[in-house]
């Protein structure tokens, strides 16, 4: 074994002993209010809590006691990402706020990661993201509501990223979002929200501030979801967003959306071959 390979396993070795000092700190913490969760130790990696969840919150005068009991996963690059989260009774249906993994859906992932670096613990991440989570399903199954809103599903994205920045339209949302993706930012460019102010005097400082949160790469994936919500809801994107590596993704999407209908669906929905053209036309 070559040198530089020993002091890479040495390393790996110290990062994965120094994470787990991290999570057992972490746990003993959350432990303390949350005595029904354990820790579950693997040697691969992956560690997970499990257990009941007691859950006794309030807001805007309405109580809740009730009790959830949910598998919390710890990321192998956590507390840098975010743990991931489900419900192990099949209590939440999945169509309330789950992704395709069955995993809760906590939120839009930017602001996700934004509440989550307040408190970046697993106490931080049980109380202010999925005790909040918990709480809006039990006044949901109680009134039909989620008392302080939520983003839909649909647009959860877009919609994250204009209230973010206080935006009226899409298309201005779209646009903050490829500057970020696409690490164009300049201060002098006229600002996207439509103030005609340059971008250093208007939403520049936030942009610069938001975009510290996550990795350049996930800001494009946002930025691509945010696409996407946008055509499904039946909007022609604009020649300003297109390009080549864009168009590209765009329809491979169509061609694995299509692929995933079984034909008669397809037919009672009134797609065919042709629908996708709509978006993949050469202007
Ligand atoms: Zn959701
Ligand atoms: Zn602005």
């Amino acid at each position: 074994m070559s040198k530089s390979r020993n002091l890479s396993n040495r390393m790996a070795t110290v990062l994965r002993t120094e994470k787990r000092s991290i999570v057992r700190k972490h746990f003993e913490e959350l432990h303390q209010f949350y005595r029904e969760l354990v820790l579950d130790e693997t040697d691969t990696g992956l560690w997970t809590i499990r257990g009941e969840l007691k859950l006794s919150a309030s807001y805007n005068e309405e109580y809740i006691q009730d009790s959830f009991h949910v598998e919390i996963l710890i990321p192998p690059d956590y507390p840098e990402s975010v743990p991931i989260v489900w419900e192990t009774e099949g209590r939440i249906p999945n169509g309330f706020h789950k992704y395709r993994s069955k995993a809760l859906c906590l939120g839009p992932p930017l602001q996700v990661k934004m509440k989550f670096r307040e408190n970046p613990t697993l106490l931080g991440f049980v109380e202010n993201l999925l005790i909040h989570y918990l709480f809006g399903r039990c006044s949901y199954e109680k009134n039909g509501v989620v008392p302080f809103g939520e983003y839909s599903h649909e647009r959860g994205m877009l919609d994250s990223y204009k209230e973010a920045f206080h935006l009226q339209t899409d298309i201005q949302a779209l646009q903050m979002v490829k500057l970020i993706a696409e690490g164009k930012y300049k201060g002098h460019l006229t600002c996207p929200c439509g103030s005609g102010k340059r971008i250093r005097h208007c939403h520049g400082p936030q942009l610069i501030k938001i975009s510290q949160f996550q990795r350049r790469s996930e800001f494009y994936e946002d930025y691509f979801t945010c696409i996407m919500e946008y055509i499904r809801g039946g909007n022609e994107l604009p020649l300003f967003f297109r390009n080549k590596k864009l168009e590209k993704r765009l329809a491979k999407e169509y061609r694995s959306y299509l692929s995933a209908m079984n034909p008669s669906t397809m037919q009672n929905m009134g797609v065919n071959d042709h629908v996708g053209d709509k978006y993949f036309r050469k202007h």
